[in-house]
């Protein structure tokens, strides 16, 4: 699996540190208001690469957070407290507002088809391992306290621009612009760990801490669950290009020094999706969400068919024309595929099955390349295979996908009756003490996702 880093800037070769496991940390969103679908582009792309990543017979464990603390944009921003600013426009608890947009999310994602990611935590929910971590920052000499604030010195750490490929000189720029800047800094890119005196009016969610009663910066959320759910060290980490700086800097420097090593190994990001006015917004213009999508008559599956034909890393620039020429080829895919269903006849050709699994396989794996896997199933729509094998790739390519593509669980009676045969086969070869061909045709089997299942009743069968 190759997979483009972000702190290399380069395609790399996917290693992970336990053979055949992946430990994967997705940032979550910040619930103060619906997702708009460029978010959604993000989750879609970290749902691929999750799948992908199963596809190719990975198991991953993948964290995800919920961002229900009040934060800025970031701890330069001089803008307003999200979870507040959504509290005070729909007039309700920040804890109201943090459910209200936590079930929007989750609902969301069902809708999109992304899988739930296996652990999602709430920020709100891990004070303790963020207090323990700053303790530890502190004793280490990283972080320092200044106007009763604690906040991560990054003069400390010298390659602390690595991941953003920024020069120091450039950022500071944008930081000394800054009027809100707490003057007790040590210096002007040092970003706090734990605020005692709010920078926020009403800061409503506030924990006794070692340093008073407050809450914790933004970066440390995610470091903390992290460390929590993942240990010490982290296979991939993704978000959108704008967690690169700072959130996923300061991630680094916190949580690197906090074990002492290298933590993460693989950094993805998604490129935005932008609307014609240059740049996703949930304030001005139309608020693009899926329900804004759905109510114009759009399933939104056909947004992640429109998000799947571009590349991850490519920028995309949302419009109607282009999701309506998405809504087409999607109608057109689904009706051939259903008149394929009415005929499921022929019979599974298994070499021409795992050469289109590999050519699959080839494109995902070669840095997510979306398209390509869907122009390899479009391939083999075109191709003279029979219908069963056709039926049986398509299933196989939308477990990845999860385009809906064969809306009822499809084990057509031929793909039945080829695991019936083998199971025969395997039977026989048992009997005659031919262990090697029995495994073989167990593994021949399990390479096509069909696991076999030895039970005192006899041999049984799912399929992953
Ligand atoms: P937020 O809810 O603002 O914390 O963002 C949730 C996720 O969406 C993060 O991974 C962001 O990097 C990502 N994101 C923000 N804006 C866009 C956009 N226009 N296109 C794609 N992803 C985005
Ligand atoms: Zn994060």
């Amino acid at each position: 699996m190759k997979l483009y880093n972000t702190l290399s800037k380069k395609i790399e070769e996917f290693v992970p540190h336990e053979e055949g496991k992946v430990k994967m940390y997705t940032c979550g969103p910040t619930v103060y208001h619906f997702a708009h679908i460029g978010n959604l582009r993000t989750y879609i792309f970290e749902d691929i690469l999750e799948k992908t990543l199963e596809y190719i017979g990975y198991d991953v464990k993948r964290v995800m957070n919920i961002t229900d603390v009040g934060h800025m944009t970031s701890d330069s921003d001089s803008g307003e407290d999200k979870m507040l600013k959504g509290a005070e426009r729909e007039h309700k608890t920040v804890y109201e507002i943090a459910d209200f947009y936590t079930k929007a999310f989750m609902s969301d994602i069902q809708k999109l088809n992304i899988k739930k990611p296996e652990i999602i935590e709430k920020a709100s929910d891990h004070i303790d391992v963020y207090i323990e971590m700053i303790e530890t920052l502190l004793k280490k000499g990283y972080a320092y306290e200044a106007s009763s604030n604690i906040y991560f010195d990054v003069t400390k750490i010298p390659n602390y621009y690595e991941l953003s490929g920024k020069k120091s000189e450039d950022l500071l720029v944008g930081v000394r612009d800054d009027v809100e800047e707490d003057k007790a800094k040590r210096n002007p890119a040092d970003f706090g760990l734990w605020f005692t005196t709010s920078k926020f009016e009403n800061q409503v969610m506030r924990w006794d801490s070692p340093w008073g009663v407050g809450y914790p910066g933004w970066h440390i959320e995610c470091s903390g669950i992290s460390y929590r759910y993942l240990g010490e060290y982290l296979d991939i980490h993704c978000g959108g290009v704008d967690n690169i700086f700072p959130h996923h800097t300061n991630e680094i420097a916190q949580s690197e020094s906090f074990v002492g090593h290298k933590w993460c190994n693989y950094w993805c990001h998604g490129e935005h999706l932008n609307d014609s006015s240059g740049k996703m917004s949930k304030s001005k213009g139309e608020f693009l969400t899926l329900s804004l999508l759905e109510s114009k008559g759009y399933d939104p599956i056909i947004y992640r068919l429109f998000c799947l034909n571009s590349h991850y890393r490519s920028q995309l620039v949302f419009s109607y024309e282009s999701l309506d020429a998405t809504k087409n080829a999607y109608q057109k895919l689904l009706s051939k595929i259903k008149s394929m269903k009415e005929q499921p006849d022929g019979q599974l050709e298994m070499n021409v099955i795992e050469q289109y699994q590999n050519q699959f396989k080839e494109a995902l794996e070669n840095d997510l390349n979306t398209a390509n896997a869907i122009t390899t199933l479009y391939d083999v729509l075109k191709s003279d295979c029979t219908n069963a094998t056709k039926l049986y790739l398509i299933e196989s390519f939308d477990m990845v996908l999860s385009l809906n593509l064969l809306k009822e669980d499809v084990i057509d009676a031929t793909l039945e009756s080829y695991i019936e045969e083998m199971i025969q086969k395997r039977n026989e070869a048992k009997k005659n003490k031919d262990y090697t061909l029995a495994d073989q045709i167990r593994n021949e089997l399990l390479e096509k996702n069909i696991e076999l299942k030895d039970t005192r009743e006899g041999t049984t069968y799912v399929i992953k």
